[in-house]
């Protein structure tokens, strides 16, 4: 490739936010063009709503934008490291599409970086005001849970928008983890961070794509990647059982002797089996939940599939479908 490394690549997943893309790509060459050699990676995850177009227009229009088109969607952290794959800068920015990261607090994240931080990481410093109630307090008791028995420890309020050293970036595009919590993974490397906190833009067009269920996953993700302390919980409550079986034998072989009522048990004997049921399912459950994710790591399938870059748009192919081999 003949054009120099940028000194900062933007990566920005977009998964139906047609109407973000070109104001974003407007603004994003507003505040990076006073920072040096600036390029702009949009990541279209397999959207139906035009942003593709979007994206191509804007790439037209700047050569300084460059993207990658999935197949169809497979995920904003799937987006995120397939951004960070394609960006080539010395310093790597990710970001929402959809304005919620504000596009002015860059100049802050690169001053930082200048400074010599490998990992300049963001906040939202009205926590979770502005969020739904259930968010917000879902949200706090999760990182919490997160760093009582995960190996990582994540601010609350923290969220997928930070600055990431090439160094970084190349730690994090040689994980070869199917799964990928990327503010997990982050802070797990231990590179110097700093942290600095924003108050939270609004979204201006579309919606959040972040449904309860799309939470869950990304929630349950985040704690299989970073601890199997769950999978000790049969250990647990074996022990909590044993303490309340034991209690259980004391009482019928007293009230044998005593009280020589030996059927009166039944109410006892119904909430052990329900709650030892229920016990073993869940942890049943857990377990499962571990293999599942063992059996996707030993598959070691692609995480994405790339339909489009920014490299099909130029007319360099030599010979009809078969593109030029890349440099
Ligand atoms: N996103 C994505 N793929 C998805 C869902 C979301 O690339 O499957 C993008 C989305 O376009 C946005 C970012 O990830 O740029 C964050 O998503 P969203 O705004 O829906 O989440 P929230 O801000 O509500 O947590
Ligand atoms: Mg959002």
């Amino acid at each position: 490739m003949s054009d120099p490394v940028p000194d900062i690549s933007v990566v920005l997943p977009a998964h139906n936010e047609a109407g973000n893309i070109a104001r974003m790509a407007a603004t994003l060459e507003g505040v990076l063009k006073p920072l040096g050699r600036y390029e702009i990676v949009f990541v279209d995850d397999g959207s139906s709503d035009g942003t593709l177009a979007a994206i191509r227009a804007a790439a037209t229009a700047n050569p300084q934008v460059r993207y990658i088109s999935f197949t169809r969607n497979f995920g904003h952290q799937e987006a995120l490291r397939a951004g960070l794959r394609h960006a080539r800068g010395r310093a790597v920015i990710v970001m929402d599409a959809d304005f919620e990261h504000p596009p002015e607090l860059i100049p802050e994240l690169v001053a930082a970086w200048r400074d010599g931080t490998k990992v300049v990481a963001t906040r939202r410093e009205d926590g979770e005001a502005d969020l739904p109630a259930l968010k917000s307090v879902t949200s706090r008791l999760y990182y919490r849970l997160l760093d009582s028995i995960g190996d990582v420890r994540i601010e609350p309020g923290s969220s997928d928008y930070m600055l990431l050293d090439r160094s970084v970036v190349d730690t994090v595009n040689g994980f070869a983890d199917q799964d990928v919590f990327l503010r997990g993974a982050v802070r797990w490397f231990g590179f110097p961070t700093t942290t600095i906190t924003f108050s939270r833009g609004a979204r201006t067009y579309g919606e959040s794509k972040y449904t309860l269920r799309r939470m869950i996953d990304l929630a349950v993700t985040g704690i299989a990647a970073h601890s199997v302390r769950p999978l000790r919980l049969a250990i647990w409550l074996s022990l909590a059982f044993a303490a309340v079986g034991l209690l259980l034998v004391i009482y019928s072989v007293v009230s044998y002797f005593l009280v020589r009522q030996t059927v009166i048990g039944w109410t006892s004997i119904m909430a052990t089996i329900a709650l030892l049921g229920a016990a073993q399912l869940l942890v049943l459950g857990i377990i499962g939940e571990y293999v599942g994710r063992t059996l996707r790591e030993t598959r070691g399938r692609p995480t994405y599939i790339i339909g489009e870059t920014e490299a099909d748009q130029k007319p360099d192919r030599d010979v009809i479908g078969f593109r030029r081999p890349a440099e």
